[in-house]
């Protein structure tokens, strides 16, 4: 018997990180924050159970958060520089960028399966990248209504502020004494199940805020497939 066959992996909430847990053969739990993304892993032994985990991940939330905003500062804004032929994802599918010099007012529009930049030949990199944001950041206002309608009416809840920005950590946050919901306009290279998730997930902090079993029970009674649409969502980091 190797001792690869007695490993697990199982998936903890941490706030709104994800904490991947590979119970094995060793005596000690430890965790590490894993570059470039600042995705989280415990160690565990095979016994320990997942209620002393949790209790140990609470305990370094701060420091994981340290971490994570650590490998942020190391990895540059966007490894992309808005040329011909580069690769964009819009909901969940590579297209190609084609960029177009033009005299007009800039903008990006989905043509065919090409997304299509144009831009003056003196526009920057970094106007480029605030066009592109924009575009998806009206992609998702453009999705959010109809599913917010959808799950206000299934779930029961109201929302009062529902707000679409850029953000580098979360997909989506709830103040729910507020009734006031972000997400982050990033989800709309996401497939589009992955934004219904959010949705489900930041609807039902109104019902209840923190992440615990009560919050499990919701989620598994209104979206049932959540934990597979989680994982699509945390394969590539934000
Ligand atoms: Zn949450």
């Amino acid at each position: 018997m190797n001792s690869q066959s007695a490993m697990t992996i199982e998936l903890i909430e941490l706030g709104d990180i994800t904490v991947e847990v590979v119970k094995k053969n060793i005596k000690h739990i430890h965790l590490r924050v894993y570059p470039p993304n600042g995705a989280v892993r415990i160690s565990a032994p095979l016994r320990m159970g997942l209620d002393r985990i949790q209790i140990f991940a609470d305990s370094k939330l701060d420091w994981i958060r340290t971490q994570q905003a650590r490998l942020r500062n190391d990895v540059p804004e966007t490894s992309q520089v808005y040329v011909d032929r580069e690769h964009h994802y819009l909901w969940g599918k590579p297209h190609l960028l084609k960029v177009v010099a033009v005299d007009t007012a800039p903008q990006l529009k989905l043509r065919d399966d090409c997304l299509l930049l144009q831009v003056s030949p003196l526009t920057t990199t970094a106007q480029k990248c605030e066009i592109v944001d924009r575009f998806y950041r009206q992609q998702i206002e453009a999705a959010l209504p109809p599913l917010i309608s959808k799950w206000e009416l299934l779930m029961d809840v109201q929302t009062k502020n529902v707000t679409v920005r850029k953000m580098k950590t979360k997909w989506g946050s709830c103040t729910p004494t507020l009734a006031t919901i972000r997400f982050n306009s990033e989800l709309a290279k996401k497939p589009p199940a992955c934004l219904e998730y959010v949705v489900v997930h930041e609807l039902a902090h109104l019902i209840e805020p923190s992440h615990n079993h009560r919050f499990t029970a919701l989620m598994d009674r209104f979206l049932p497939r959540w934990k597979f649409d989680r994982s699509e969502l945390n394969r590539l980091a934000i």
